[in-house]
């Protein structure tokens, strides 16, 4: 079975010698008085539950799945997972960085992310539950009215009720312009709601008392695409006047998906046969209200890939320095033993150093992605809120995409380090390479992920927030252009944001030509701005590891060998992704389609 260990070090580093968070919480009034004792605690507590309750749930969460009984048309979940859900809403977890006018405790975003990183690594199909609710929350407190909020919000916040997101169904995921739910106007001000929605994560289950599903549907006249699409707020038991529950709303789990990862998370099936519901925000706009539950959940789905790649990571780590096979090429290094342990092999190292530099590297990204949504919510500076939303959206998609192509990467090379025990699943690492491979596909696959950064989040806006990503960058190169110990790493980092400036000014140009440009470019794009950012925070990493090395904490000696890894084995990956990117759509599109 798979072990987990918090990697507490590693998000007190980031959190508080890379980023000094709570210096920058000094300037966010909500959050002013948060210090590093409270963090360090929260997230030491966080650890507990993630290591002790979720993680020991995994491997049988997976081979036991969720049954759906079809007379009732409820789902039960795998042993344990009630009870853990009960304690984590015992814990007060769910409200942790919820509002405090709903009952939410007010902590910083920061301090959450790092949370359901943990719960992710430990258990990625159970930490789905309470994520979408998470989602939910956030899109109801954007967009629901008073009486919603004042409905929804104190439950979600508790945890006593949890959320889903209903927008696929059978003919349409990525186009969701072409769904066809509908919601029909009735006298009192309500929405009778009908329609087949499938692939609905968390969508039922039997660890809370109620389910509040948001569905896209379209009302009566409503236009054509995704211009005529409409939200709805949609729960499985009514809701009394007085806050009780009420009928049961013919919103039904039909069936349960069976499907390669997560068996642990219900992903169902949802009939909606004239169940009553309530609109949030305006008519024809909720792709706009969704949204605010999309970006959410496309983060949580990184965090889902970093969690991954660190529990993995951890395991091949542990398995390498105990398995003995072979001897080192350069003399034996265990000569007491009939074979030396495998971590002395190069390409094993390789594989253990990928892992642990994504892992790495994608928690600084996803912490600092964390710290400018908390600035961006709560900051009373206009010009700090602007940059800091400008900055979200544009890593937003790299934070899925890249740490979820970074995350199936890792999780295979750490199987690879187990050899033929890696295939099998005594072990647990084919359940994570397994698991891994859905964040790649949900909330957008990661084409439509990098669509979005090179469509929409670059070139739609002639570049300003790239441009603005790169004055962060350009002024920590300047800071370090006389400081002899960071060229290794600030050298390589000047010379790929040069590249990325101009393959994005050349991507622009030729989408000016032919639109297909950008289709044909966008997915090596993201990866190569993935590593412009990594390559950032892997040279502030570095320097803050060559600063404090001489203390003799092994800590920042493997920090900084991690850092020249990334430099020297992974970072080189952009010259071939720039070369295929550049190489165009012709290649692509001259084929005829009855050739294929
Ligand atoms: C386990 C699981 C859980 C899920 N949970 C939820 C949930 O909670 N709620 C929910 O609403 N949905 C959920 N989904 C649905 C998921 O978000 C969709 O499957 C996903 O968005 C892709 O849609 P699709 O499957 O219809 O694929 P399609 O949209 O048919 O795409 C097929 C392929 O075509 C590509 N493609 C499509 N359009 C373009 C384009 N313009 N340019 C380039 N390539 C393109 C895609 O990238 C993909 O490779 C879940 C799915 C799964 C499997």
């Amino acid at each position: 079975m798979a072990h987990y260990t918090p990697p507490l070090r590693d998000m007190q580093f980031v959190l508080h010698e890379l980023l000094g968070v709570t210096e920058e919480f000094k300037a966010l009034p909500a959050h002013a008085e948060v210090d590093a004792d409270t963090v360090n605690a929260v997230l030491e507590e966080g650890g507990k539950f993630a290591s002790e309750v979720l993680a020991p749930l995994n491997q049988r969460g997976d081979e036991e799945g969720c049954t759906l009984d079809r007379e009732t048309h409820e789902v039960k979940t795998p042993t344990g997972f009630k009870d853990a859900y009960a304690k984590y809403v015992a814990g007060g977890w769910p409200a942790l960085s919820c509002d405090p006018v709903f009952g939410g405790q007010g902590l910083p975003i920061t301090v959450n992310q790092c949370i359901f990183e943990m719960l992710n690594s430990a258990n990625q199909a159970w930490a789905m539950y309470p994520g979408l609710t998470h989602g939910a929350y956030e899109c109801l407190h954007e967009h629901g009215t008073p009486e919603q909020q004042q409905t929804y919000l104190p439950k979600l916040t508790s945890g006593e009720w949890t959320g889903t997101m209903c927008l696929t169904e059978a003919h349409c995921g990525t186009d969701l312009g072409m769904l066809r739910s509908k919601a029909e106007p009735l006298p009192d001000g309500t929405y009778r709601i009908t329609g087949n929605k499938i692939f609905i994560s968390s969508g039922e289950h039997d660890m809370a008392s109620n389910i509040v599903h948001l569905v896209l549907a379209r009302l009566p006249e409503a236009p054509q695409g995704s211009k005529g699409i409409s939200l709805f707020v949609v729960p499985k038991f009514l809701v009394n006047a007085d806050g009780s529950l009420g009928a049961r709303n013919p919103i039904f789990c039909g069936a349960l998906e069976h499907k390669m990862g997560i068996h642990g998370n219900a992903t169902a099936q949802i009939n909606i046969d004239g169940a009553i519901g309530t609109l949030v925000g305006q008519p024809h706009k909720g792709l706009a209200a969704m949204f605010v539950m999309m970006n959410a959940a496309r983060l949580g789905v990184g965090m889902q890939g970093l969690g991954l790649t660190e529990v993995a990571y951890q395991n091949a780590v542990s398995y390498a320095k105990d398995r003995i096979q072979m001897r080192s090429l350069s003399g034996p290094k265990a000569p007491d033993k009939p074979a030396d342990p495998i971590i002395v092999h190069p390409d094993v190292r390789k594989m253990l150093l990928t892992a642990r530099a994504y892992a790495e590297g994608g928690r600084a990204l996803s912490i600092w992605t964390a710290l400018m949504i908390d600035k961006e919510l709560t900051s009373p500076d206009e010009d700090v809120k602007r940059d800091a939303a400008d900055m979200v959206a544009l890593v937003t998609p790299i934070v899925k995409a890249f740490l979820t192509d970074n995350a199936w990467i890792a999780t295979s090379h750490c199987m690879q380090v187990y050899g033929g025990h890696g295939y099998i699943a005594e072990w647990g690492m084919e359940q994570f390479v397994r698991d891994s491979r859905i964040n790649m596909i949900y909330e957008g696959t990661n084409t439509i992920q990098s669509l979005d950064l090179l469509g929409r989040k670059v070139l739609a806006d002639n570049g300003a927030k790239l441009k603005k990503f790169g004055k962060i960058v350009q002024a920590f190169i300047e800071d370090e252009g006389t400081n002899e110990a960071m060229q290794e790493f600030v050298n390589p980092l000047a010379e790929l944001g040069d590249k990325v400036t101009k393959l994005t000014t050349e991507l622009g140009m030729k989408a000016f030509q032919n639109p297909d440009e950008v289709g044909a470019a966008a997915v090596d794009y993201l990866r190569v701005c993935g590593h412009l950012v990594f390559a950032y925070f892997w040279a502030r990493m570095a320097k803050v590891a060559l600063e404090k090395q001489g203390a003799g904490d092994p800590f920042y000696k493997a920090k900084l060998a991690t850092a020249r890894f990334y430099f020297a084995k992974l970072l080189p990956e952009t010259a071939s992704l720039i070369r295929t990117a550049r190489a165009g759509a012709k290649p692509l599109m001259d084929i005829e389609e009855a050739l294929f």
